[in-house]
């Protein structure tokens, strides 16, 4: 199996009453109320305080943590990231904020000016769900971020080949000709990674590696260190 490079933190709700409620639900109400960022720097510096207890444990991690649109533009945001990182003494390029390509285009001058400022950090910059939003390639090429995510929905279908496997192939190709890193979300078959695998494609996740899970359930598989030839077969 593959060496564990990563994980991505994701944010759950379990309300003492009612349960489980779905990210899809509560997100988009923080987002509108604005809660989302206190939210979001709770969850960034909670992220990092997990990377710090696993990379004391002697795991070499990266963490990656998604950043919302209006989080990303909030007043005092980048400090915040600088704060949770020397809070737990954590290398910048440990890091990697993932943002959506909408993110990243509206207002360009401010995008471009807090990307900078990121950069200067040294932390790592992700295009989240690539493809999804603008679609357009030819952007990318004045970002400066290190990795692009290739959206599950391309993932899905691109073993079969026709148009995913090629959208799949022009993102791996114009990624790589960028000097970016490439990742692609949901993989949930050994045909989907193989796929992945032939076109070079640096880094994946999805089902097939590991379902989301508390921090506490992940020891088993980092303390392994790598993911086994059975979790792949097991799908086959
Ligand atoms: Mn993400």
């Amino acid at each position: 199996g593959g060496a564990i490079v990563g994980v991505e933190a994701l944010m759950r709700w379990e309300h003492p009453e009612r349960g489980p409620i779905s990210p899809a639900q509560f997100i988009p109400i923080a987002e509108e109320s604005g809660l989302i960022e206190p939210l979001g720097v709770w969850a960034l510096t909670e992220a990092v305080r997990q990377l710090a207890e696993w990379r004391a444990a002697g795991q070499r991690l990266r963490m990656a943590v998604n950043v919302s649109a209006r989080q990303f533009r909030s007043e005092g945001f980048v400090e915040a990231v600088a704060r949770a990182l020397h809070a737990h003494a954590i290398e910048p390029s440990c890091l990697e904020l993932e943002l959506t390509e909408s993110a990243l285009i509206d207002d360009r001058v401010q995008a471009d000016r807090l990307l900078a400022e990121l950069k200067d950090l040294g932390v790592l910059i992700a295009v989240d769900d690539f493809g999804t939003g603008y679609s357009s390639l030819s952007y990318l090429s004045g970002l400066p971020v290190d990795c692009v995510k290739i959206d599950r929905a391309f993932v899905t279908q691109a073993a079969k080949g026709g148009r995913d496997a090629a959208i799949v192939q022009a993102i791996v190709s114009l990624g790589h000709s960028l000097g970016l890193r490439v990742l692609a979300e949901g993989i949930e078959t050994a045909e989907q990674l193989e796929f992945l695998s032939q076109q070079g494609c640096d880094e994946g996740q999805g089902y097939l590696f590991a379902r989301p899970s508390p921090a506490s359930g992940l020891g088993a598989l980092l303390a392994a260190g790598r993911l086994g030839p059975n979790t792949i077969q097991e799908k086959q």
